[in-house]
């Protein structure tokens, strides 16, 4: 190392804040206590000490590449709610003491035509992610929200509203939007028969999206015991698909089916249910590919369509859109200590409805 590489080492590091986590240091190995750096905060950033953090099953396949090109060390977590501790001298949007929300993107290139029209997540640049994921310097690895705090650039902060609890506000960040962002895209409610499949964190608030908006709700589920909370949630009718003659009574019944399924399933027998033009649109991520017939697609004209989270104006109309209409998620707090655990449930599908990390247990 030459002098000059060294003392750019030094002041990096001295312009650094350590801080602690919970990380996976590889795709085995449960997640554990792991302490860090984040960078010192710039002219346009917020710094976010966290409260709560959700647990969302995209974190689960991560930690385990199970997508492939995973990054480790990774702590994990992009459902982050905090209050601002403090303020880059440019920042005018946030305020001391604040509560703010972050969600899957902290940056993106800014330049393409997606990221010009509000819709970061489909930035063609290449986004940056909140975790396993890299800064717009694309050497600077992000870190996520199972931590004691964050630093953000402004325009990726988004401002929560101090009315909802805020356990479950912290889930909007990521299975809210996911499932608003469809629902708004393909503008389903009223007059709509909308199937949602599979009820875990974004099946359950598809639901109550989904209802809220108007349409006529039916959960598609693979789990007996989770009718009567589907029917609380906001869902008309419950399928248990498990059951053939449950399921043929739905055949050509649907106009859209939200897919939220996380694990490989069968799309053809999905599509089945659908009206001719009907659409399924996938938001759940299985580890391997699916076998599509294209005779499940062409008879009926019907679409398997895809979206990913929201954009910045998108999440945060989402998220006045849940202060004014009393929308939240159903959250089992837990300790970061019971965090493998959670993971162990949310892979049984035992998950009411979606796991929150109290972070002062940190
Ligand atoms: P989750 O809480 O674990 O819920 C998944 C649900 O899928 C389960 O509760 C279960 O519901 C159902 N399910 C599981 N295995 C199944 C199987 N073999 N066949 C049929 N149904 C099954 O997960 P989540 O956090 O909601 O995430 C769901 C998926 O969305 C994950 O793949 C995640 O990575 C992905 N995701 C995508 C985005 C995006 O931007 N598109 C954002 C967040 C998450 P039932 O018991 O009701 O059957
Ligand atoms: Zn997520
Ligand atoms: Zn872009």
């Amino acid at each position: 190392m030459n002098i000059l590489h060294w003392y750019a080492v030094v002041m990096k590091k001295s312009y650094m804040i350590e801080t602690k986590g919970y990380a996976a240091q590889d795709a085995k190995t449960p997640l554990a206590p792991w302490s860090f750096q984040r960078r010192e905060v710039g002219d346009h950033d917020v710094k976010l000490d966290i409260l709560y953090c959700g647990v969302c099953h995209s974190d689960l396949h991560q930690i385990r590449n199970e997508w492939g090109g995973s990054i480790f060390p990774m702590v994990p977590g992009h459902e982050i709610i905090g209050r601002v501790s403090k303020v880059g001298n440019h920042v005018h949007k946030f305020k001391l003491g604040e509560l703010v929300g972050v969600g899957c993107l902290v940056d993106s290139c800014r330049q393409c035509d997606n990221c010009k029209h509000g819709l970061q997540q489909y930035c063609t640049g290449g986004s940056s992610f909140t975790y396993n994921s890299y800064e717009q310097d694309h050497t600077t690895l992000t870190y996520g929200g199972y931590s004691k705090m964050v630093v953000v650039n402004e325009d990726f902060v988004l401002h929560v509203s101090e009315k909802l609890p805020i356990t479950g506000v912290a889930p909007l960040l990521c299975a809210g939007i996911t499932t608003y962002s469809p629902l708004r895209h393909w503008k389903i409610g009223k007059g709509h028969k909308v199937g949602i499949l599979g009820l875990g964190g974004l099946g359950h608030m598809a639901v109550k999206f989904a209802s809220s908006f108007g349409a006529e709700v039916t959960m598609l589920s693979t789990s007996r015991s989770k009718e009567a909370d589907a029917k609380k949630l906001g869902a008309h009718k419950f399928v248990l698909t498990t059951n053939d003659e449950y399921v043929n009574k739905v055949k050509g019944y649907f106009d859209f089916i939200i897919d939220t399924v996380s694990a490989p399933h069968d799309y053809n027998l999905y599509l089945s249910l659908l009206k001719t033009d009907g659409i399924q649109i996938c938001v759940g991520v299985p580890p391997t590919p699916a076998e599509i017939n294209g005779f499940s697609l062409l008879g009926g004209r019907k679409s398997l369509a895809g979206s990913t989270i929201g954009g910045l104006p998108e999440t945060q109309e989402m998220l006045d859109y849940c202060a004014e209409h009393n929308i939240i998620s159903d959250v089992e707090v837990i300790a970061i200590k019971d965090i493998n655990k959670a993971y162990d449930r949310m892979l049984k599908g035992d998950v009411h409805y979606r796991f929150v990390i109290d972070m002062a247990s940190l």
